[in-house]
């Protein structure tokens, strides 16, 4: 397997994640200013769980401050908003992200929408999405920021490509769209109620999958020589592994497109290494812009 052919997301995430820290300590240096990142986690889903814990140390590694809020799963919604308004006043707090899935009892939407925009680093805030849409300075959402620096760092330039994206949500596809649309390709949004998928998806020299259907893509919708990058997660059942054992494979049948694909992202290994780093980035971003200081470009 040719190693330029596979897309090294942990490579790319790593030589992000270093750029961060040297900036950050510049601005330490500069101006006695440490970033501060809030996750706040509601509940105790596993998964959760693992994703905040490693938010919390990669914010320490790259010399940022961690504050992590651990709230019961029977929290009252106002208690949230309480604790989200507590920390859009909080100086020593820059980004502020808020796990999700929620659970039941709480409106996702109305927390989204009590964080400060310029603390949104998720960039899920309507707000950043209205900015992001029409290129105005925004905080942009952490996993189709990496795929974006994922492509550029692979391709250079993407004026003119044709995009195709499967998905259309609004945390992965439609910020993805906005995001290539602004790189100047001609974009596809491709969704469950796409009719002849396997030929949008043919026309494309960049194909995304963000579906959440394992190993849905397969080698006769790939262009010869696209990019393909996977942004899907799926844990499924590996009994080469050994009885009951499972494994995460994603939207993309990888063994199966390798020898058509120009340049392919695994999974694990490929988009997810980048979204934690994306949101260290938006976290200094937001740090120098609360500074009124002009972000490093990053
Ligand atoms: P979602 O469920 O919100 O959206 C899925 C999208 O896929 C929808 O827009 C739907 O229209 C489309 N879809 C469903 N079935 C389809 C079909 N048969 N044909 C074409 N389109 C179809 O999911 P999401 O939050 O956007 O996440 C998508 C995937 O990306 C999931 O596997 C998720 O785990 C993964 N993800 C990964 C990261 C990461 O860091 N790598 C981050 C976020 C999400």
């Amino acid at each position: 397997m040719s190693e330029t052919k596979v897309i090294d997301g942990k490579k790319f995430a790593s030589a992000l994640s270093a750029k961060i820290k040297s900036e950050t300590r510049k601005l330490y240096n500069k101006h006695k200013i440490v970033p501060g990142l809030a996750v706040v986690l509601v509940g105790e889903d596993p998964a959760s769980q693992v994703y905040v814990r490693r938010k919390g140390e990669q914010t320490k590694e790259l010399g940022m401050q961690s504050f992590e809020h651990k709230l019961s799963k029977s929290v009252k919604e106002t208690e949230l908003l309480k604790l989200v308004r507590q920390l859009n006043e909080d100086h020593s707090v820059n980004g502020i992200l808020v796990q999700l899935p929620l659970p039941k009892h709480i409106d996702e939407k109305e927390v989204l929408k009590a964080i400060s925009p310029e603390k949104d680093v998720d960039g899920f805030h309507t707000t950043n999405v209205g900015r992001l849409w029409t290129g105005s300075e925004s905080l942009t959402p952490c996993t189709p920021f990496g795929c974006l620096l994922l492509l550029k760092g692979c391709l250079g330039s993407l004026v003119g490509l044709n995009a195709t994206i499967i998905g259309r949500s609004n945390i992965v596809g439609k910020p993805i769209a906005a995001l290539l649309l602004a790189e100047n390709c001609t974009v596809t949004i491709a969704h469950s109620k796409t009719e002849n998928l396997e030929q949008k998806c043919k026309n494309a020299d960049i194909l995304i999958a963000a579906v959440g259907r394992p190993n849905m893509v397969k080698s006769s919708w790939v262009k010869k020589g696209a990019t393909v990058i996977d942004v899907g997660i799926n844990r499924i059942a590996a009994p080469e592994r050994g009885k009951g054992k499972t494994k995460i494979v994603g939207d993309v049948d990888f063994n199966d497109c390798y020898p058509i694909a120009g340049q392919i992202t695994p999974v694990p290994g490929g988009v997810g290494p980048m979204t934690i780093a994306c949101l260290l980035r938006n976290t200094l971003v937001a740090t120098y812009r609360q500074a009124n200081l002009a972000p490093p470009a990053i």
